[in-house]
């Protein structure tokens, strides 16, 4: 089995879908084992989006993140990863395809970053590193 990391981002929780987000996985079949409510400190942003340190979205995508509360969870089953991501839909809410959370629930605010509800982890590895950062 394997686990995931997931947030519904600043956007999802101050516009009370986090309870419809956590239903889609549950519904889905996996199962969460780890939740909460928290705001992020700049330390734990830079470090989950170490990779896009550079990059000119950066700096907007942190202060987003850093808006508002986010709820973390860990979350298991057999090719969680994928299958979450999957859930998901793709980045940019506005083409991600309707039945998934970003197709659904998404939309362009024509702001810098692309508020999309959530985040879900790419790799075995991004998830380890992740799961670490956010329940340290
Ligand atoms: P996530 O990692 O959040 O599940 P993702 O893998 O689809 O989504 P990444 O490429 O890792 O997205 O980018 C991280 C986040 O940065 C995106 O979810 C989005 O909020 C924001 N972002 C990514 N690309 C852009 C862009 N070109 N312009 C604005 N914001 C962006």
């Amino acid at each position: 089995t394997e686990r995931t990391l997931v947030l519904v981002k600043p956007d999802g929780v101050e516009r009370g879908l986090t309870g419809q987000i956590l239903a889609r996985i549950e519904a889905k079949g996996y199962k969460i084992v780890e939740l909460k409510l928290v705001q992020a400190t700049r330390d734990i942003l830079e470090k989950h989006y170490e990779e896009h340190q550079g990059k000119p979205f950066f700096e907007p995508l942190v202060e987003f993140m850093g808006s508002g509360p986010v709820v973390a969870a860990v979350v298991e089953g057999n090719r969680v990863i994928e299958g979450f991501r999957s859930l998901a839909g793709s980045t940019e809410p506005t083409t991600a395809p309707p039945g998934t959370i970003r197709g659904d629930l998404g939309r362009d605010w024509g702001e810098k970053v692309q508020k999309n509800l959530v985040h879900g982890s790419d790799s075995p590895e991004s998830a380890d590193r992740e799961i670490g950062i956010w329940f340290a």
